[in-house]
């Protein structure tokens, strides 16, 4: 795989700042039933990572610490750490509001086969990646039979009231290009899905975010090899809205890796670009110092750009 990091070095992007932490993102680990041909952490079922029970008493702790009211749960497979459930009992039982990132065919997992039904308990909301409303587009870039799958997972969450009006169970579908260009608007986009998968599929959803593809990892060697990376960076610049700067999801959120060091997003951590603090860098969930971010510089480069431009792209959606 090509790097990108040394291409994304020396950027022009405007310094910016945190605000009061709101959402702490935890990465239980890199396994993974699937093998998306555009994971940006590489995720698989023969990935070892896993968050040990230590360091994640050691997260929980250091979001109760920070008053944070989100606890959003990704992976690989965030399902297949063992210590899943406890995380989320445990949060929710102190009000958190917790996100899974579930990659729905998880529901068909042997030993998951009351994953659903513990989701709706526990009242998590799910975020799940559905690229397109097509089985063709989702087998190829996700793997084959992943479309079916995903489809019939959303089946058995709306069965239980997940996606559903005046439920209070949410569902998220995600959106992101096959290719280096920026997504449609998300209003219409969403309009498109619920029409489509309501009509072929008779299923519903609540919101439909829409992501940019970032230029890091699969997806930004992908660029290089096809010699793409330069006008793509030149795409997401030209688009950049200033107004955007304010929302970005770094401001109110820090990224949590399997081991417990922290990032100032996902994309940084997947770029092994630490959160720095009073001159400290690749601090640590136990280290006193993370406590307080407010006010903190955030670490940005030229993949900052990914989040800005157009409607802007977090992991809540579009921004504008
Ligand atoms: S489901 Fe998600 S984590 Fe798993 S391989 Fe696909 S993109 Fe990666
Ligand atoms: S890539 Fe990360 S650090 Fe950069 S603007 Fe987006 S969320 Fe913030």
């Amino acid at each position: 795989m090509h790097a990108t990091l040394p291409l994304l070095a020396g950027t022009d992007f405007l310094p910016i700042g945190r605000r009061r932490l709101e959402t702490v993102q935890v990465n239980l680990g890199y396994v993974c039933n699937q093998t998306c041909v555009h994971c940006h952490v590489n995720a698989g079922p023969k990935r070892t990572e896993s968050m040990t029970l230590e360091t994640i008493e050691q997260v929980l702790a250091y979001a109760q610490a920070c008053g944070a009211t989100t606890l959003d749960l990704t992976g690989g497979a965030p399902e297949l750490n063992p210590h899943f459930r406890h995380v989320v009992r445990t949060a929710r039982g102190r009000g958190v509001r917790v996100i899974d990132r579930c990659n729905l065919t998880i529901l068909f997992e042997r030993g998951h086969e009351d994953l659903a039904e513990f989701l709706a308990e526990q009242r998590v909301d799910i975020v799940a990646s559905l690229p397109c409303y097509t089985a063709e587009l989702v087998n190829r870039q996700r793997g084959e039979g992943v479309y079916e799958k995903s489809i019939e997972a959303i089946r058995r969450l709306n069965a239980l009231g997940y996606g559903r009006e005046g439920s209070g169970l949410t569902l998220d579908l995600v959106y992101n290009p096959q290719g280096p260009s920026l997504p449609p608007a998300q209003a219409r986009l969403e309009a498109d899905y619920k029409r489509i998968l309501g009509e072929q599929c008779g299923i519903v959803f609540n919101q439909l975010y829409t992501l940019a593809n970032m230029p890091i990892q699969r997806f930004g060697s992908m660029l290089v090899s096809k010699g793409q990376f330069n006008s793509y960076m030149e795409l997401l610049r030209g688009a950049h809205r200033d107004e955007n700067l304010d929302a970005v999801m770094c401001r109110s959120l820090v990224s949590i890796d399997w081991q417990g060091y922290l990032y100032d997003c996902d994309f940084n951590q997947m770029l092994g670009l630490p959160l720095v603090v009073q001159g400290r860098r690749r601090p640590h969930v136990t280290d006193e110092i993370t406590r307080d971010l407010d006010g903190n510089p955030i670490v940005v480069r030229d993949h900052c750009y990914g989040c800005t431009a157009g409607q802007g792209s977090s992991c809540g959606g579009a921004l504008a």
